[in-house]
Formats: C-alpha cells, sequence, structure tokens
C-alpha cells in the first residue's frame, strides 16, 4: 500500500464470512493492492484471499455485454470450451433486447404455467440489499418462494437445528470471544484454510492458555496448537458427541440451575444418552473412552466453552442432528448465555448470513418470518402490496429435481433466474445437476464471468463485482458491515441493483426505488423494516459512520449485543429444547466395490468454484492445479506417490486429479476442493439429503480410487 495511489476506498473483503474490513487501493481505475483495515473482525489483520485476490475483478474474461443463445447451440458440456471462450455459443444483445428476453419469457412461463414453473437463486456472494430485492422479485413477481441461495449447501441444517432448539440461527457469540473461553471446540472445521483471520484469533487465544481441542475426520492446522484432538471416524459425530453428553451427566457435571431455569426436554435427552457411554461408542468413533470422558469434563468445568463448527457437521444426511447434540452439550453443561462460551457455526461465504437474515430462503421471509405463519404472511402481504404464497418454496436441490419433473407435474419448474451463484459446479450430484439446468426452457443467469452455470443459460447478463458497487453484508458475527464502490462496471457491465429492478419492472412490478447507487439507501431501509427490531438501530446513516455494527441492535445508541441469550432464548417459552438425536448412517457407505470415502472441501488459497480466484494471478499461481489428498499409507497400499494423477470414480461421475500426501486425511478417505472445473468434486458427491436441513451429503460418499 505505500505507492502512489488515486483513491482509497474502505470495503469489506468479499471471501469469507469472517468480515475483514479492507481499503482498495485504487490507481488508473485499477485495484493495485489491498490493506487490512482496523475492523471489528480483523484488527488490521487479512488472509492471502484478502491480499490477493483482488484482480479477478479487471480479468480479460470479465463478461462486458449481454448475451443470448445461438439457436440450435446444445445446453450441455459435451463441447465445453475453456472458461471465457463463448463466441460459438452465444451473441452479443443490447441490454434493451436482453432485458425484454429474459423478463419477457418468464413472465410468460408464469402466466402459462402458473406460479410454480419459476425459480430463483440469489448469493450469498452479493449484498444484503440485492438479497432482500431478488427474493422480493420472486415471491411478489414469480409470485412463488421457490427462491433459496448456496446456505442450502452450507449451513442450512445447523440453522433447522438452532431455529429449533434456541430460536435463533445466529451464533450466540462472536468469534473474538475465544478470548474468553478456557475450552474451545472446534469441530468439523479447518479454519486455517476457511475461516483464516478467525484462526489466528484461536491460535492466540491457545497461547494464553485456552485448551483447542479439535474433533475432526481430518486433522488440519488447527490441531499443532489443539490440547487433545479427536479424530474421529467420518460420519460418526453423533456418536461421538453423545458420548460427551453421556459423561456430563453420568459424572454429575450438569448444570443443574441453567437445565431447571433454561432447558426443556432435558429427561428425554438424559434417556436417549444413556445407551450411548463412551466405552460402547469408542469402537465406533475411533477415540478411546478416556478421552471422551476427559474432554467432557474439560468442557463441562472450564469457566467457558466455546463449540465453532463448520461444514464437517452440517453437510450430512443427519447434519441436523450433527448440530442438536452440540446444542445439548453447551445447555446441558450450561456453556451458553456467557462471554467465552456459546455456539458459533462459523459462515462460510461472506454474506451467507445476511443473505439469509434478508429472506433470501424459501420458507422464511426477511428475519425469519415463516411465509406459512398467518402473522408474518399478513403483514408482508400489506408491506409489499401483493398476495403472497403461503406454501413453503422448493430448495436448491430440490429445484434440480423439480426441473426434470414430467410435463404433467403443476409444480415443473420450466424457467429460473440465477444471480451470482454457480449451481453447474457447486451442486452434488453435478451431472444431474447440470442436465436440469439444461433442461430448462428459460434460464437467465446473471454473473461477472461465462461460469460453468451460464453457459447453460439463454440470457447472460454481465454484472458487476463487489468492488464495483455500494452494499451491506453482514459477517458471521452479526455485524452489518458497509462497501463503498472503488470502481465502475467495466464495459457495459451493469450493477445487480439495477438489472434486478430492470427484470421486475419488465415483469409489471412498479418497482422505484430513488437515489444514489441504484437507489440501495432506499433498498436498505425497506429490508431493515422487514426485519423488525433486529437491526432497527443499524441506520444507513450510521453505517456511513461506523461501518460495522453489530446486531441485535435495537436503537442508534445500542452498540449491538456481541453476547445474545444472556436471560432468555427466543423460542416460545424462553427455553432451549433439547431434542434427543440418534445415529443415522451415511446414504452411501464405502463397499468392496467403491471402498473410499470421498471428503469434499476447499482449501486456503481458492474460493467456492474457483471462479473469482483461479483469475486472480497471485492465487492462481499459489494453487494452479487440481489437487486430491491421501495419507501415506494408502498412497503405499495403491502403489502411489504424491504427483501422480489418480482416477477418483463414485456411481455418479469421475474426476482425473493429481494426488497430494495429506497424513491428517484420514486412512480409507480421500479429500478433494471443489474449486476446480477441469476436476470438479461434486460430479462424484451424493444428493442424498438431510430430511430437516436440505442439505446434501457433500461430506461422505463412496468412491474407487484408481491410478492414471
Ligand atoms: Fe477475507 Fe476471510 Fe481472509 Fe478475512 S479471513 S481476508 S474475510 S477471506
Amino acid at each position: 500500500g505505500s505507492q502512489q495511489v488515486d483513491r482509497k476506498v474502505d470495503s469489506v473483503c468479499p471471501f469469507c464470512g469472517v468480515g475483514c474490513l479492507i481499503t482498495y487501493n485504487v490507481k488508473d481505475e485499477k485495484i493495485v493492492s489491498v490493506d487490512g483495515r482496523d475492523g471489528p473482525a480483523n484488527h488490521g489483520r487479512l488472509c492471502v484471499k484478502g491480499r490477493f485476490g483482488f484482480d479477478y475483478a479487471h480479468h480479460p474474461q470479465r463478461l462486458t455485454v449481454p448475451l443470448i443463445r445461438k439457436p440450435g447451440v446444445p445446453k450441455d458440456f459435451s463441447d465445453a470450451p475453456r472458461p471465457g471462450d463463448w463466441q460459438d455459443a452465444f451473441r452479443e444483445a443490447s441490454w434493451e433486447e436482453a432485458l425484454a428476453f429474459a423478463a419477457g419469457k418468464l413472465k410468460d412461463l408464469r402466466d402459462t404455467h402458473g406460479n410454480k414453473a419459476l425459480a430463483g437463486f440469489g448469493s450469498a456472494k452479493g449484498s444484503n440489499e440485492e438479497a432482500y430485492l431478488f427474493q422480493k422479485l420472486v415471491r411478489t413477481g414469480f409470485r412463488s418462494n421457490n427462491v433459496d441461495h448456496c446456505t442450502r449447501l452450507c449451513h442450512a441444517s445447523s440453522v433447522a437445528a438452532l431455529l429449533e432448539g434456541v430460536g435463533s440461527g445466529a451464533v450466540s457469540n462472536q468469534v473474538n470471544d475465544v478470548e474468553h473461553a478456557e475450552l474451545i471446540f472446534v469441530i468439523g472445521s479447518n479454519p486455517t484454510a476457511n475461516h483464516p483471520v478467525a484462526a489466528t484469533w484461536m491460535k492466540n487465544a491457545a497461547k494464553r492458555g485456552a485448551k483447542i481441542v479439535l474433533a475432526d475426520p481430518r486433522i488440519t492446522d488447527i490441531g499443532r496448537h489443539a490440547w487433545r484432538t479427536l479424530q474421529f471416524k467420518a460420519d460418526t459425530d453423533v456418536a461421538m458427541l453423545n458420548a460427551l453428553i453421556h459423561v456430563v451427566i453420568e459424572e454429575g457435571l450438569v448444570d443443574e440451575a441453567f437445565v431447571r431455569d433454561r432447558a426443556s426436554n432435558f429427561e428425554a435427552l438424559r434417556e436417549n444418552v444413556k445407551g450411548y457411554s463412551p466405552e460402547a461408542m469408542a469402537p465406533i468413533c475411533g477415540i478411546p473412552a478416556e478421552t471422551l470422558r476427559e474432554v467432557a469434563r474439560a468442557f463441562a468445568t472450564a469457566k467457558g466453552a466455546m463449540v465453532l463448527w463448520g461444514m464437517g457437521i452440517s453437510q450430512h444426511v443427519h447434519g441436523t442432528d450433527n448440530a442438536r447434540c452440540l446444542i445439548a452439550l453447551v445447555t446441558v453443561t450450561g456453556q451458553i448465555g456467557k462471554p467465552g462460551s456459546g455456539l458459533h457455526p462459523l459462515r462460510g461465504q461472506n454474506n451467507v448470513q445476511g443473505a439469509s437474515d434478508a429472506g433470501l430462503i424459501p420458507m422464511m421471509f426477511p428475519n425469519y418470518q415463516r411465509v406459512d405463519e398467518p402473522g408474518a404472511h399478513a403483514w408482508f402481504e400489506n408491506f409489499w402490496g401483493v398476495p403472497l404464497d403461503e406454501k413453503p418454496g422448493y430448495t436448491v436441490v430440490e429445484i434440480m429435481h423439480k426441473a426434470l419433473a414430467p410435463d404433467d407435474d403443476p409444480h415443473k419448474i420450466r424457467g429460473m433466474y440465477i444471480m451470482g451463484e454457480n449451481p453447474a459446479m457447486s451442486d452434488p450430484d453435478l451431472n444431474h445437476a447440470r442436465h436440469a439446468l439444461g433442461s430448462l426452457e428459460h434460464l437467465v443467469v446473471q454473473d461477472i464471468f461465462m461460469t460453468e452455470t451460464a453457459w447453460l443459460a439463454d440470457v447472460v447478463l454481465p454484472a458487476s463485482a463487489w468492488p464495483e458497487k455500494t452494499g451491506t453484508v453482514s459477517n458471521t458475527d452479526r455485524m452489518v458491515q458497509l462497501g463503498k464502490r472503488a470502481l465502475n462496471p467495466p464495459g457495459d457491465a451493469k450493477p445487480d441493483l439495477w438489472i434486478v429492478q430492470q427484470i421486475a419492472q419488465r415483469m409489471g412490478l412498479p418497482w422505484n426505488y430513488e437515489g444514489e447507487e441504484c437507489g440501495v439507501a432506499a433498498v436498505y431501509d425497506e429490508m431493515r423494516q422487514a426485519m423488525h427490531a433486529a437491526i432497527s438501530g443499524i441506520s444507513w446513516e450510521r453505517l456511513q459512520r461506523e461501518s460495522s455494527v453489530t446486531y441485535p441492535c435495537l436503537s442508534e445508541e445500542d452498540p449491538g449485543q456481541p453476547t445474545v441469550f444472556i436471560d432468555t432464548f427466543p423460542t416460545a417459552d424462553g427455553r432451549v429444547k433439547l431434542v434427543p438425536a440418534d445415529i443415522i448412517p451415511a446414504d452411501e457407505r464405502p463397499d468392496a466395490q467403491y471402498p473410499f470415502v470421498l471428503i469434499t472441501g476447499r482449501q486456503l488459497e481458492h474460493w467456492h468454484t474457483g471462479s473469482m480466484t483461479r483469475r486472480a494471478t497471485v492465487l492462481d499461481a499459489l494453487e494452479p492445479m487440481a489437487t486430491a489428498s491421501m495419507n501415506q499409507g494408502d498412497l503405499d497400499a495403491l502403489g502411489l506417490q504424491a504427483g501422480d494423477v489418480i482416477t477418483i470414480r463414485s456411481r455418479r461421475g469421475e474426476v482425473a486429479i493429481h494426488v497430494r500426501r495429506d497424513d491428517g486425511t484420514p486412512a480409507g478417505a480421500v479429500f478433494v476442493p471443489f474449486a476446480y472445473y477441469e476436476a470438479a468434486a461434486n460430479l462424484m458427491t451424493n444428493a442424498a439429503l438431510d430430511p430437516m436441513g436440505k442439505i446434501p451429503e457433500f461430506k461422505y460418499c463412496a468412491v474407487q480410487v484408481l491410478p492414471g
């Protein structure tokens, strides 16, 4: 940041949910560097993505003109070009033509086939204002609740359990609060790679004496700082967690007063965990009984014990049960509702918390008001001035199934509008998902690159990258944070907020958000009203001054509440509802034919489907190539060496990929990041869903591993 720049613009890192505040240094209309700002989540720190992942915005493959598919070009990957190479499949169009075509056909499908014929995916990469407006477009313009986004693939099960158990899907305590914890229980998470700056706060806490317990089938970097590592067998979370709860109850470590005054259904929990002694569970989860007892005692007796978890907990057919066990663990030990304790599902995307808060989910209006709850339904009908569907909509994976429904299914989905998501890379069982997307009668994709999803579109609308717009995002800590526009979009690309409004107007909605930056302040104010109390103290003006404000925040004077549930829980009776969980095995277990377990996930240098970070020069140079990880024993057994190419094959698809040695990967498993289009991990994953959260089982399916 020492070079001469034309301007410095304050924003927020566009990658992970930690929400580091940044400054873009702009020279000659290009970002030349990024500095960390002194934000409440990062105190000046940045990880490699935040520091170096910016020049994707200037990449020559940016979409700069609306595109319409040429007639007769098949919507599949049989002739897939390299990304960015779209000239054979699409022609350029004016905005007027593209918008008329995009919205006109959506309207036709709705009018011909009814309100269930359309669906929309918004994005956790966009702002709160974009998320709010997009879900409003679907509910009031498409006239159904078929709107969702990648939260479904991320923490949907955690949120389902949290709403049921504690009455709120957001974190109880902020990451920084590990400073006040005596024990930090990290489970199903690789924070050094996926929440890097947050991981530094955990490591600092360990240095001053806090005990980190890492519980994960993969031992990752944070394990080097751990007091105990519980490398449990993949898929045995419920067995292990119930064993910990068993110990707390059996050894008289229950916080009796807390359970008496603030929990319900304890007897059912106690009954249920009777069968889960550590001695009985040790052979199942692979952790010695004495270690389980030791960890349970330390957790229960710590002055503060805090649980942080990631996709390793949530992405299972029993993801909701996993999270229920974590809720039960903190409740029986009284480790919630005070500093240095509580429940923290680490949010992945920079705005997955905010997009969900803003109502970008099929079963809830903004701020988790259920679409089928008569009071909320009436309030929003009045607020938006249109009749609304009373039925929850379909979720991400269900929408893909409905796109392939028979023609006489009244809920068959025929047209979609996808803003800033890439399900042709991020959905499970990609051959199925891509076939579904390619089968739509009309697909409108709005994005900054020719993504794998855009490749299947009828019309592609060139959108704005994050540094090209002003808006708010909400991080994993419930901080609403403001990013300001540093650049203009390239060529004829437009801000997403403008595009959504243009589509809405062409579908007959009388929208009129006036003001700078496509009316972003007016949209924010409307969203703030729709969310009732939650962010009522966070005005647009306050955000200009403070950059970051934590919610719940009830008035302009309220500094925001970093720790919640201190006196009560926002459930019907004010208590935690304990929900017992039993073992439900993974949908697809290894067998003689498919003997390995595939675990998918992320890595430090690349973000999700790779469309941004693989076009960032430094990040691409650091990790240019798709790589799978296996431990030395498995490499030896297969006669492989690190660097060899292997084929990984499931019942649904296969990839060829280089293999890397990583002894933290458990025996019998292979880990594959999902960022690489040329070796797309999700070709192999299983679309089986958790029945509550409707999240697919990305963390476990059966594969073969073959040399070459
Ligand atoms: Fe960005 Fe997350 Fe890295 Fe912070 S930790 S710089 S928010 S990717």
